[in-house]
């Protein structure tokens, strides 16, 4: 029994329950559980508010809590010792590092932070800055100095990666790159929670995400499981013989076109059928609907 205990905990590097956070009179976090598996790349989607970074920074270890368990890479961050600090990478906006070092160097000098850093220019090259090694940092764009910030993050070797909205301010280009970085990351077996705002960016990303409003998570599943749970209705609509349009909601589409088809004898003038999108979803359940 302990032993079965045991493996299940493990599975879980991320473990939260029931976690409250208040700056102040305002409750940022308010009972929010999460659970994310070992090699999972999890996505925290909510709007502004919500109270994503804050809980990133209580994984982290960098803020306190006002309430709930806490387990991440089996430790409560609370606590968290060097050793459990080495494990858990974190991405820093604009990593504060020496505007005259190169990349090069600036990786190097990282890597002596950590009891088993990964190889410098293996990870220079694994976020695609092999050609600006040789580069000082002041002399980077802005998408290469994250670039930058995701290697010093991943220098030390993580086993989890935490994100907090890494694609912020990045054209669609830059975004698109960013993606295949985290995917090789993730390949690798690193476990990765991301906050984002951006629905694209959870649905192309996460294995799973976690939608939070107010401070909780008000939904769990796998992109296609979330709009198929929340989703609602397909919508059928057509044009009847007189003119008028028709609109029919329903969880059976394909009867209702078949339905139709028999009593137009063929062809259904101006049919259409469309099921709920993710966006829809993540509206409908963030309670911006009116914001449409
Ligand atoms: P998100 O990352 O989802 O945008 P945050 O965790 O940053 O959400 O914020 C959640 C709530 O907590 C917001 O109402 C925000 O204004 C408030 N908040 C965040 N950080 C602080 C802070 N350091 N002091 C006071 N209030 C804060």
């Amino acid at each position: 029994m302990l032993k079965g205990m045991t493996a299940h905990a493990n599975d879980f590097a991320v473990d939260v329950r029931g976690l409250r956070k208040r700056y102040g009179g305002v409750t940022a976090v308010d009972g929010l559980d999460l659970g994310i598996r070992r090699g999972e790349v999890f996505g925290l989607l909510g709007p502004n508010g919500a109270g994503k970074s804050t809980t990133v920074e209580i994984l982290q270890g960098n803020r306190s809590r006002d309430g709930g368990e806490v387990s991440v890479l089996g430790a409560d961050p609370a606590t968290g010792t060097r050793a459990w600090r080495s494990r858990v990478g974190i991405v820093w906006q604009d990593e504060s590092a020496p505007a005259e070092l190169t990349v090069r160097e600036t990786v190097r000098h990282f890597a002596r932070y950590y009891p088993r850093p990964r190889d410098p220019a293996e990870v220079i090259r694994l976020v695609g800055l092999e050609a600006k090694s040789d580069s000082r940092i002041k002399a980077l764009s802005g998408g290469q100095r994250r670039r930058l910030d995701v290697a010093l993050g991943v220098i030390g070797g993580p086993e989890l990666l935490l994100l907090d909205e890494p694609t912020t301010g990045f054209d669609p280009a830059a975004r698109r790159q960013f993606w295949d970085l985290i995917r090789l990351l993730a390949d690798e077996g690193t476990t990765i929670l991301l906050t984002t705002h951006y629905l694209e960016e959870a649905e192309t990303l996460a294995d799973r995400l976690a939608v939070v409003a107010r401070g909780r998570v008000v939904a769990e599943g796998t992109p296609t499981g979330l709009r198929r749970r929340y989703g609602g209705e397909a919508s059928v609509t057509w044009t009847e013989a007189d003119g008028s349009p028709r609109r029919e909601l329903t969880d059976t589409p394909t009867r209702t076109v078949a339905a139709l088809m028999h009593r137009f004898d063929g062809e259904i003038p101006g049919l259409t059928v469309t099921r709920p999108t993710l966006e829809d979803v993540y509206l409908r359940l963030t309670g911006q609907e009116a914001a449409r």
